[in-house]
């Protein structure tokens, strides 16, 4: 190793080429290799790209270039991604994308909902039967079961989506700008939410904090992907304390943040350092925690430390101090 490294430095030295040293690694979740699988539900692979990882011959990270995609629909496709180390010197990895048909989560609520299995301990009706509501233990609504207001102020900073309050058909922000994630991740937010972003986690980084955004703005079909998978893997009850239906999920305002200490999300990130600073200074970037332990009921979502909406300074510092979830101080469901 020692006399590689002298016969690089040397070379260097002499202005040479430099072709002695070893081209940059690829790694695939963390292991040496240099092809991988990624299976995806829709044409967004920007969550899955930050698993192919590249490191020159000194160990630094160098960037993955990827080339567009001209994804048609459903299928598999083949990319070739490379990294370039410092001088110059490249290596490839053979991508294949998977591109996973989904099923279509149906657009209206069900005719007959389904009841949950069991009846006693589980689903009860809330508000008659009438309403044709499916609820879930702990108070949860089935998404499907409930017939959404759709909302006439989408790009409003303020506006509110959550399972009662759906986005219009075919909406998709039209300020979306590329966000710092700290760990490769292609993420976008809405200019003013990612502008406060930036500035959040440099002020993180001041108190020795390094906080990571894993997820950020959604198409309705990658939440719709992410609704129907959890469907399928964790069933109807989980999905509905978990993930946001399509159309009705903050994501897809780029208004909202899934902030972490690693790529993913970790198990208890509110006793972590930097799940800890969040709690006490995201506010003051005009964030908010969106999902609280205590309030499961009213936002209808499990608490979820990891996600924060942004709301603009004023309002987020208004429901901090008083402690309301937003549905709270709007006085809607
Ligand atoms: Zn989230």
């Amino acid at each position: 190793m020692a006399c590689v490294a002298a016969l690089v430095v040397l070379a260097a030295a002499a202005g040479l080429t430099l072709l002695l040293h070893p081209a940059p690694r690829f790694t695939f979740d963390g292991e040496k290799a240099t092809a991988g699988t990624i299976t995806v539900s829709s044409a967004d692979i920007s969550g899955e790209l930050g698993r192919v990882k590249a490191h020159d011959w000194l160990g630094k990270e160098r960037p993955v270039q990827c080339p567009g995609i001209g994804f048609a629909g459903p299928g598999e496709y083949a990319l070739t991604l490379t990294a370039e180390d410092g001088l110059g010197k490249r290596t490839q990895f053979a991508l294949t994308v998977v591109w996973e048909a989904v099923p279509e989560v149906p657009a209206e609520p069900e005719e007959e909902p389904e009841v949950p299995s069991g009846g006693a301990g589980g689903g009860s009706s809330q508000g008659g039967q009438s309403s044709g509501q499916v609820v879930y233990e702990g108070g949860i609504v089935e998404p499907a079961s409930i017939t959404p207001e759709i909302i006439s102020n989408p790009s409003a900073i303020t506006a509110i989506v959550n399972k009662y309050h759906a986005l219009p058909e075919g909406y998709a922000p039209s300020d979306l700008v590329a966000i710092t994630t700290n760990c490769g991740k292609n993420l976008q937010l809405r200019e003013e939410a990612a502008a406060s972003w930036e500035q959040m986690m440099e002020a993180a980084k001041a108190d020795g904090i390094t906080l990571k955004a894993v997820s950020a703005y959604r198409t309705r079909d990658y939440q719709n992907g992410l609704f129907t998978n959890y469907t399928k893997n964790n069933g109807k009850e989980f999905a509905a304390l978990y993930s946001a239906y399509p159309r009705r999920s903050e994501h897809e305002l780029g208004l909202a943040l899934d902030i972490s200490n690693t790529a993913g999300i970790p198990d208890n990130f509110e006793t972590t350092a930097e799940g800890r600073w969040l709690m006490q200074n995201a506010h003051r970037y005009g964030w908010i925690l969106r999902y609280p332990e205590d309030k499961i009921k009213i936002t209808q979502y499990g608490y979820e430390p990891w996600h924060y909406r942004y709301l603009g300074k004023d309002l987020a510092e208004t429901l901090y101090k008083s402690g309301q979830t937003y549905e709270e101080y709007l006085g809607v469901k």
